[in-house]
């Protein structure tokens, strides 16, 4: 997938501050941080968006939050407790269609959100 950003950061194409990497999961910091820590978890596998993952997607889709929860507990932002943020589509705000998952935290966000 050439044409996408977040392939081309797995790759190591385009630069980003990767915080995490394992087989089937990367992790780095989002270019336009809406909190003090604003971190996205991406699996290696281009999934434009939860809308296209399947059956055998379930095991990925499970890693993408526990690698959330893990990184979440490292950046010390567990206690005050984080948000955790999947946009699937155009009407949900989704610009990158890779599947992402934003961990926020270090701040206080509300609900509903906008
Ligand atoms: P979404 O609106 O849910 O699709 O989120 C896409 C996110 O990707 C936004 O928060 C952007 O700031 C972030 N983003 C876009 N390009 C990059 C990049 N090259 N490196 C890191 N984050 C990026
Ligand atoms: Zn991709």
């Amino acid at each position: 997938m050439d044409d996408c950003i977040f392939c081309r950061i797995i790759n190591h194409q385009i630069p980003a501050k990767i915080v995490f990497e394992n087989d089937s999961v990367l992790a780095f910091e989002d270019l336009n941080p809406q909190a003090p820590v604003h971190l996205l978890v991406v699996p290696r596998k281009h999934l434009p968006s939860l809308k296209e993952a399947g059956a055998e997607d379930g095991p990925l889709v499970g890693n993408l939050f526990m690698v959330a929860a893990q990184l979440a507990r490292e950046r010390q932002i567990n206690a005050n407790g984080y948000r955790v943020v999947v946009n699937n589509g155009i009407w949900a705000g989704q610009t990158v269609f890779h599947l992402h998952v934003h961990v926020l935290g270090g701040r206080v966000f509300h609900w509903p959100p906008g």
